[in-house]
């Protein structure tokens, strides 16, 4: 049985270890949520006031070019790139994650229809983060076309020379189960279905082969494992062999091979630059290009193969000492337990109290969250999710997370009405 004195020395060994200075973790916080909102890179104050007060303040306009803030979408998504198995040039940061969907998936659609119009439906996952269904619901709607939406058991025979499109999330915002993507883009390419990955809770929590896998489309968030911060820009990858194809829906002058000859008719930039529309967010991507930046200095320490170890073992550890320390109070594993289908978050179910459980544990300063189940078919309960991050989570911070939770369900503290109280965010 793993002991506090085995997390301590887990950590002390933890090669990891010195990216976690590069975070402004508030004192006696143990943040489990940065698979929704990451932590603040400490560079990121300071970089966002430089922004301000000199590129913008001092420098005026003239920082679009002496600043470079024109291809920051560009630069940003090179930096990001190696991440999620991308090439150069073949990523930009931009946008947030659902309005990237709409520009990937309306290209799909177009693609896939032009080669056969009898494709009339786009298959996805009944658990997919709600945006992304209602992404796709809408484009349905516009265009008369079909959301099919299948458990994961089902998806393979879903697969049938009617569909279009295959959009899943690598990695279940509400589970932590983890998609084999080569697998499953193999098999919709099989019957000529393009496929569109959103790595919302992926990308820099597990490695990821965009190009290995033989993706066409992906999509991804930037304020969540990345730590770009609140409404941080998210990201577009498009497979080169389909980038010059179409023109995204959304196409503004940003996304124009020649935006400042101000032309009146569109031509689009060749490759994902295309994929921009209008004028971007400075300050919100010079803050992500601070998160990107403790990955670079992660690059030196084995990279995402060290932080994927790592986020395994933080993950097993956690599973472990929940199913030893908090056995006899109805808790649930819905993360599988092999690693080959697991993220970065475990996510543990009851079939009451969950809510106030993940409140009372934020009165305690660890920092979890709530997702609702589909109130009692039994297949979705409803969930208390805990993201761990290898950034900056150590062993410590599981076994004193585990110690709150036992607490908290021994004492029946989250029975407390201040603690059943629902709050507009979970
Ligand atoms: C977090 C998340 C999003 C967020 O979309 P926004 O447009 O940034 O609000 C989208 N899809 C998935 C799968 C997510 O996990």
């Amino acid at each position: 049985m793993t002991t506090l004195n085995d997390c301590r020395a887990l950590d002390a060994a933890d090669p990891l270890r010195p990216l976690r200075s590069h975070f402004a973790l508030p004192d006696g916080v143990i943040y489990l949520d940065g698979n929704s909102l990451g932590v603040l890179p400490k560079a990121a104050a300071a970089r966002v006031a430089d922004v301000v007060a000199r590129e913008w303040g001092t420098d005026l306009i003239r920082s679009w070019n002496t600043a470079r803030w024109f291809d920051l979408p560009q630069r940003l998504g090179d930096q990001l790139a190696p991440l999620v198995g991308a090439g150069p040039g073949e990523v930009v940061c931009t946008d947030s994650t659902s309005i990237n969907l709409y520009k990937v998936l309306s290209a799909a659609l177009n693609m896939a229809r032009e080669d056969s119009p009898g494709r009339t439906r786009i298959v996805s996952e009944r658990s997919n983060f709600p945006t992304d269904l209602y992404i796709a619901e809408g484009l349905c709607k516009e265009r008369g076309l079909e959301l099919v939406l299948v458990e994961p058991e089902d998806i393979a025979a879903a697969l049938t020379s009617d569909v279009a499109v295959l959009m899943l999330t690598h990695v279940n915002y509400r589970t932590g189960a983890m998609h084999d993507m080569e697998a499953l883009t193999t098999a919709a390419h099989a019957q000529g279905i393009l496929c569109v990955w959103d790595l919302a809770h992926s990308a820099g929590a597990v490695p990821v082969d965009l190009h290995g896998a033989g993706a066409d489309f992906s999509i991804g968030c930037g304020y969540k494992y990345l730590n770009g911060g609140p409404g941080a820009p998210a990201f577009v990858w498009v497979h080169p062999r389909h980038a010059d194809r179409f023109w995204q829906p959304l196409s503004g002058w940003w996304g124009h091979a020649a935006p400042f000859q101000f032309t009146p008719d569109y031509q689009p930039a060749p490759g994902i630059t295309r994929y921009l529309c209008g004028t971007q967010p400075i300050i919100s991507l010079s803050a992500l290009q601070c998160g990107l930046d403790v990955f670079t200095a992660a690059q030196a320490l084995g990279g995402m193969a060290a932080l994927r170890q790592k986020s395994l073992a933080l993950t097993d550890t956690f599973i472990d000492l929940v199913e030893a320390r908090c056995a006899g109070h109805g808790l649930g594993l819905a993360t599988p337990r092999e690693h080959a289908q697991r993220g970065s978050q475990v996510c543990l179910t009851k079939d009451t109290g969950a809510y106030a459980i993940v409140q009372a544990l934020i009165a305690r300063n660890v920092i979890g969250d709530f997702r609702k189940g589909d109130g009692g078919t039994g297949r979705h309960k409803d969930i208390l999710r805990f993201g761990f991050t290898p950034l900056y989570i150590g062993f410590e911070d599981v076994w004193n997370a585990v110690e709150h939770l036992r607490e908290v369900l021994e004492t029946g503290e989250w029975q407390r009405p201040e603690f059943n109280q629902n709050n507009a965010v979970t």
